[in-house]
């Protein structure tokens, strides 16, 4: 497992995060989807450093010119309802990825909580590069399960998962639960989960903060 945590590097991508992470400017809802948006897009950026490319010889007006370009796109993957803003701003720059979605929600019990699998729909995921897109990294369960059940139809060449905020517990739970090789991505790393399993300091609920929240 490889861990890049991009806001250890001062760039604007922290002054978005810390517009997502403030509890008086994430009142604006459009700015919040937004603020998700341009990391997803600084996100898909840093992680298209790490894929395949190809050379390509084109045409300009003037003469030809030689480049290298991405061999295809990575697949994109989001976890409903709260990757979507997130999703969008790779969208943006993956702007030919065939994408799968997968519903997951926490159903409280007894013991916490269990992830349930409701909805999944996906590409073939054989030997490509895959983004799997989920900003809030939590206990890391849903990304797991989610995991099994994608990589049960195909063996990708790469997986990465692209989170926002991540806790040491769903960093630890990924490299303890995965045999596939695959790498996290994140902006930051925050202290802790709270008793409800929610990032601390984190950002709150990213779902609810981007459409409303849940009855
Ligand atoms: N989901 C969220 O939206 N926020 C958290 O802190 C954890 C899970």
């Amino acid at each position: 497992m490889e861990l890049f945590v991009l806001g250890e590097q001062n760039s604007i991508a922290n002054h978005f995060l810390t517009g997502l992470r403030d509890k008086t400017l994430q009142q604006d809802r459009m700015r919040f989807r937004k603020n998700l948006e341009r990391l997803g897009e600084i996100m898909a950026f840093e992680i298209s450093k790490k894929l395949h490319y190809v050379m390509k010889e084109i045409e300009t007006p003037l003469g030809k010119s030689v480049l290298n370009v991405l061999e295809r796109d990575p697949i994109l993957i989001t976890i409903l309802r709260a990757g979507l803003p997130y999703f969008s701003g790779f969208q943006n720059f993956f702007d030919s990825s065939d994408c799968g979605f997968i519903g997951a929600y926490r159903q409280e019990g007894a013991q916490g909580f269990k992830i349930k699998l409701d909805y999944l729909t996906s590409p073939s995921l054989e030997n490509e590069d895959v983004i799997l897109i989920d900003p809030m990294l939590a206990t890391g369960r849903s990304v797991v399960d989610a995991v099994k059940e994608l990589f049960k139809r195909a063996n990708p060449r790469h997986l990465h998962v692209a989170a926002l905020v991540a806790s040491p517990e769903g960093i630890r739970n990924l490299r303890d639960s995965l045999k596939e090789p695959f790498t996290i991505w994140t902006f930051a790393v925050d202290e802790k989960l709270n008793q409800q399993f929610y990032i601390v300091p984190g950002l709150g609920d990213a779902g609810d903060l981007s459409y409303g929240e849940k009855t």
